[in-house]
């Protein structure tokens, strides 16, 4: 094989079909043996005649852009890519977070995270690129939504990674590919314009991911889809890949930054446009949805119960239709600051109110809001954070799960300083324990919901470490804030 495209192991699970439970892989490596991760929550994805059955979308994507090139490509699961490296030029790599430096991964792990160990994302890249250097002399190209992590060429010398493409790919990569082919010593950083056409995928997708719309346009400082202007994709090509997964999944998840903007002018919502989309898909198999604004929600009631109306939510498989979305904080002043798109076409005094009226929609209509919050934006204040948990008193009663994330300085952002466990003062400490009590209490109910479509042993696995990380994460969240707040005051 002339080239081969995979993942790191992480990406490459379906996690028994519970994808939410792909957030695990920004946890601490010592949370749960490897080994036992890796078999009960995150299993290998399947093969034919050794080629993924499913993979993750981004690698979809850029099969699809080389196939369409005429070149010759397969998509290999990690653990199986040894015995096809013989004669491989170049293997491509997905990466979400190959350094731990994403918000997750940065609260939870790593050097900067609560707990002082690397997480599981970033063990696998690291064998991964290991494994190939020492079996093959291919090129090793990485991309995917992590690449920036990488683009720095000290950085790729310690990896012994050639080339890393930042941005989208579909266009670039196959003239990449093309000239290492041709033999050209090819390597550096690369940085992908926005696609005119976006390409149909030739294969399914992990948790049947398919895109309906690239970009966001909202204008949030510290976040990267920021930076591309929302485009919808044609809803032929959207119904085609939906096609392609529901061959092997028995779930699409539309994916867009918010769905309910598919093809929107600009932050008003096209209810024909959405709604034509979710009848027609829904014909083929479930449909679940990625993201959501919490303003869009607010702002589109109707739209919002049209839609469970049409996919039948609640039912057996989906008892509810989760998606993740951003609260971000409770500050209007950091909402000016930082975010003042993300509340159209609302005012930022008024976001804590979008806030609670969007969480109560989606009660009224079984969606299922899994919200971030942002600790530790740069100009923030006590008083910021006492208004975010004022937020968080408001939205207890509402069946949701809320993260508080580091801020990790990206986007129109970069430069500044990231936070980190040991700036955490007295107040952060009462937001995370907030959100880690709204999230137990609603945790439970969630995962007897969630899991009921997982293998018995799996389920019954899933149900005993759940009771397990409640019950440590409590003990160990006190036991932290307690020596932090030993070692800074
Ligand atoms: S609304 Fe979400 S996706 Fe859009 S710019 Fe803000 S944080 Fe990014």
């Amino acid at each position: 094989m002339e080239i081969i495209l995979t993942a790191e192991r992480c990406l490459m699970s379906n996690y028994h079909g519970a994808l939410f439970l792909g957030f695990m892989a920004c946890a601490p490596k010592n949370l749960i043996p490897p080994k036992m991760f890796f078999k009960f929550i995150c299993p290998p994805v399947k093969t034919e005649n050794g080629k993924a059955v499913i993979a993750p979308y981004g690698t979809r994507k850029i099969e699809a852009a080389l196939l369409e090139k005429g070149f010759n490509v397969a998509v290999i699961p990690p653990d199986k890519i040894e015995k096809y490296l013989k004669n491989t030029k170049i293997v491509g790599i997905t990466t979400n977070d190959p350094l731990g430096l994403g918000p997750a991964s940065t609260t939870f792990s790593g050097k900067n995270g609560l707990i002082k160990e690397e997480s599981y994302n970033v063990f696998c890249f690291r064998e991964l690129v290991e494994k190939i250097k020492e079996k093959s002399s291919a090129k090793i190209v990485v991309g995917g939504a992590g690449a920036w992590q990488l683009a720095e060429k000290k950085v790729m010398d310690e990896f012994g990674i050639d080339l890393v493409v930042v941005g989208e790919g579909e266009d670039l990569v196959p003239e990449l590919f093309k000239r290492i082919l041709n033999g050209e010593d090819l390597k550096g950083i690369f940085y992908g314009g926005a696609v005119e056409r976006i390409p149909i995928i030739k294969g399914a997708t992990i948790g049947g991911l398919v895109e309906i719309a690239r970009g966001c346009g909202r204008g949030c400082k510290f976040c990267q889809p920021t930076l591309q202007k929302l485009r919808s994709r044609p809803i032929e090509d959207i119904v085609e890949e939906v096609k392609i997964n529901a061959k092997v999944n028995k779930l699409v998840t539309l994916h867009a930054e918010d769905v309910l903007r598919y093809k929107a002018d600009r932050f008003k919502i096209n209810e024909k446009a959405v709604l034509e989309l979710f009848s027609e898909v829904s014909k083929y198999c479930k449909v679940g949805i990625s993201h959501f604004s919490l303003a869009s929600v607010a702002s589109a009631e109707g739209v919002v119960s049209e839609i469970s109306t049409i996919l039948g939510i609640p039912n057996k498989i989906q008892p509810w239709l989760a998606g993740q979305t951003g609260i971000e904080t409770g500050s209007p002043k950091i909402v000016k600051e930082y975010m003042h798109g993300k509340v159209l076409p609302f005012k930022a005094e008024d976001w804590c109110d979008v806030v609670e009226q969007s969480f109560g929609i989606c009660s009224d209509n079984n969606w299922l809001p899994c919200a971030t919050l942002i600790i530790g934006f740069p100009s923030e204040t006590e008083d910021d954070v006492l208004k975010t948990l004022e937020l968080l008193d408001r939205l207890k009663d509402y069946k949701s799960l809320i993260v508080p994330l580091f801020f990790v300085p990206i986007a129109g952002l970069s430069g500044q300083k990231s936070f980190s466990s040991d700036d955490m003062k007295p107040y952060h400490w009462n937001l995370m324990i907030e959100c880690w009590e709204h999230d137990v209490k609603w945790l439970k109910v969630l995962a007897k919901e969630y899991l009921a479509k997982m293998p018995a042993i799996s389920r019954i696995f899933m149900h005993k470490f759940i009771d397990f990380v409640v019950k440590e994460g409590e003990k160990r969240l006190k036991e932290l804030k307690s020596s932090y707040l030993t070692q800074t005051f």
